[in-house]
């Protein structure tokens, strides 16, 4: 995914959820991005708030949000349903922005002259930018109402963040018994020219081949 992309995704939900480290603790507010080009994603605050002096001296962000319902409902069993919709997250590295640098913004002007219009009315006003950064696109579907599998994972990097994804993976000690293959309710897990293997788009990391495997070989890749 490009940051144009990624940008749409976010700018789909509108308001989300900021991370910043205060004092040693995650503190989140609302926020939204109202611009993007090549260099990242932008957001704004204004100076006086606690938000402005943690991003200010973490030089960091975490964002996510969800697209969809927000509603949790409860099936016949009483568990927890959600309707299909998606997640999406991004962490990385931001600076501040000068007034000056937005008005020379010469790609997707009409975004960026909001933001210009926000700060004249708002003096107090400071815009960053998200430079560099990784995260993830987390599409569900847990009834397949909509195709044959629950989950379909996105990850992505922008302007050379370092890429680390986690994932699990079946090692060496497998006895090729099958229980992950059967008890895996994501379709997940394939067996490919006789080995069993792990596909990191569709994994929930949920567990359950972990708990069936006789011999322990599924963890970390
Ligand atoms: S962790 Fe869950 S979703 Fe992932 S492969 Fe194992 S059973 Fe399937
Ligand atoms: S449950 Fe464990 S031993 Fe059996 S096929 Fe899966 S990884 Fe291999």
């Amino acid at each position: 995914m490009n940051i144009k992309e990624i940008y749409e995704k976010f700018d789909a939900i509108g308001s989300l959820t900021f991370a910043t480290i205060n004092e040693g603790y995650p503190e989140t507010r609302i926020a939204h991005f109202f611009a993007h080009d090549d260099e990242g994603l932008y957001f704004r605050t204004m100076y006086p708030k606690p938000f402005y002096k943690q991003l200010k001296e973490s030089k960091k962000v975490s964002v996510c949000g969800l697209y969809g319902s927000t509603e949790v409902g409860h099936g016949e069993d009483g568990l927890p349903s959600f309707e299909p919709g998606y997640t999406i997250r991004v962490t990385g590295d931001i600076r501040e922005v000068s007034l000056e640098e937005i008005k020379d913004k010469s790609l997707n002007r009409e975004l960026f002259d909001l933001g210009v219009k926000d700060v004249e009315k708002y003096p107090a006003m400071r815009i960053f930018v998200l430079y560099r950064g990784k995260g993830e696109v987390f599409d569900y579907d847990f009834e397949c109402e909509h195709r044959d599998h629950k989950l379909l994972r996105t990850n992505f990097t922008f302007n050379g963040f370092p890429e680390k994804v986690f994932s699990l993976e079946v090692k060496d000690g497998c006895i090729g018994c099958g229980r992950c293959l059967e008890g895996c309710s994501f379709k997940a897990i394939e067996k490919i020219h006789g080995k069993y293997v792990i596909d990191r788009r569709r994994c929930d990391v949920c567990g359950d081949c972990i708990e069936v495997c006789p011999v322990g070989a599924i963890g970390e890749k």
